[in-house]
């Protein structure tokens, strides 16, 4: 028994109440204009997202599209990217990332990350290279930009593309440069619980590549341009963005930079509180992290079990991201090929707990978790 109010691993309905004016106010301009696709709203979260990743007076375009998933594979449809074409990723990662390169029609080659990083390991990412390969996707998991240098180079020496899964890392930069604008492309998610999170679905590529922002554009409604309606100039699909959730995210993408500096903020006091037997993620020097998940690591699987298990006790929520890699799902195993040992991928996923770290949480109850942690590790 607890004389506390649960904490809950999220809580979207706070984030909603929050600014639940402005969000109903931009709701009801869509319902009342009569226009629900591809219009105003759109155009303009594609500018002003465009602008909130891009250097100042950059050339950073974006493309609203359904989902994060979607990002992927028009990302990887407009790079020409398909059938007999390998890329690589990692096996720790949301399975979106790997279901992208599937849809498109590649063979996903999975690789190793990095134990302290949780992102990939770039020596794993160079024994993986076949004359097959075309493309890396990098993944910025939990809100960590992932090293891209020596992929960059990578890239550069094997001419391949980099492509920047950005879902879980709205903001997050790397030597003052916003992650999606240092490959060749960067592909977002707007699912509602990621750092800028829609009131449902939705999905952005960005990239300094215009013409590579024309095919994923024309990719995403049929095929059309503008000038031509009804006549496929390539064979499309339907992602689109709709104007109620471009609406909606352009109000959230006004708190976006508040919203991770309060995570940052949490995230710190995680850090200062937590008991020292729990490995506690760090941000890489010269890199700015935006935790959209606060993960830290038990000492064995036996350790983290317990440990979830006492806190849902005290009605305090946890996950975990991931539990099963995707070399290891029924779905994927098939599919993939795993390039190396993926040990690290393994070890982790037993191991690793994501902590409730969300910008309407308490610093009251960050200190009341890292409390109850350090309670059950003193406890037999
Ligand atoms: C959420 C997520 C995606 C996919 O986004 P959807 O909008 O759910 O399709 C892709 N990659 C990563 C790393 C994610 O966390």
């Amino acid at each position: 028994m607890t004389a506390h109010a649960p904490i809950p691993f999220n809580d979207l309905r706070a984030a909603f109440a929050g600014r639940r004016d402005e969000l109903l106010a931009a709701a009801a301009r869509v319902l009342e204009s009569g226009w629900y696709i591809l219009g105003a709203e759109v155009a303009a979260f594609e500018a002003e997202f465009a602008a909130w990743c891009g250097p100042v007076g950059g050339s950073v375009g974006c493309v609203g599209v359904n989902s994060g998933t979607d990002a992927l594979l028009l990302a990887l449809r407009a790079l020409q990217i398909g059938p007999g074409d390998e890329v690589i990723t990692v096996s720790h990662t949301a399975v979106a990332t790997v279901s992208a390169i599937v849809l498109a029609g590649a063979t996903p080659v999975l690789v190793d990350i990095d134990p302290a990083s949780y992102t990939m390991d770039p020596a794993a990412a160079a024994a993986a290279i076949t004359p097959h390969t075309r493309a890396i996707i990098a993944v910025h998991l939990y809100g960590r930009p992932a090293v891209l240098q020596p992929l960059l180079e990578l890239a550069a020496t094997h001419k391949l593309r980099l492509i920047e899964d950005c879902a879980q890392a709205h903001g997050a930069t790397i030597d003052g440069r916003p992650v999606g604008t240092i490959g060749d492309v960067g592909c977002f998610s707007f699912y509602p619980t990621k750092n800028l999170g829609a009131l449902g679905d939705g999905g952005a590529v960005i990239s300094t590549d215009a013409e590579l922002l024309q095919r994923v554009r024309l990719l995403r409604e049929y095929g059309w341009t503008p000038a031509a309606r009804y006549v496929s100039q390539v064979a499309g699909m339907n992602s689109r963005l709709d104007e109620l959730q471009a609406a909606l995210l352009r109000v959230k993408l006004t708190h976006l930079a508040a919203d991770n500096e309060a995570r940052r903020a949490l995230a710190a006091l995680y850090r200062a509180r937590l008991p020292t037997e729990l490995v506690a993620p760090q941000e890489a020097p010269g890199t700015r992290h935006v935790y959209h998940l606060f993960v830290v690591r038990a000492a064995a699987p036996a350790q983290r079990e317990q440990l979830r298990a006492g806190l849902a006790e005290q009605e305090i929520g946890t996950a975990v991201h991931y539990p099963v890699p995707i070399h290891l799902q029924p779905g994927y195993a098939p599919l993939v090929r795993v390039a190396g040992s993926l040990r690290h991928t393994e070890a982790a996923a037993q191991t690793i707990l994501s902590l409730p770290l969300y910008p309407t949480l308490a610093p009251a109850q960050v200190e009341r978790v890292a409390a109850a942690l350090a309670a059950l590790l003193r406890a037999p």
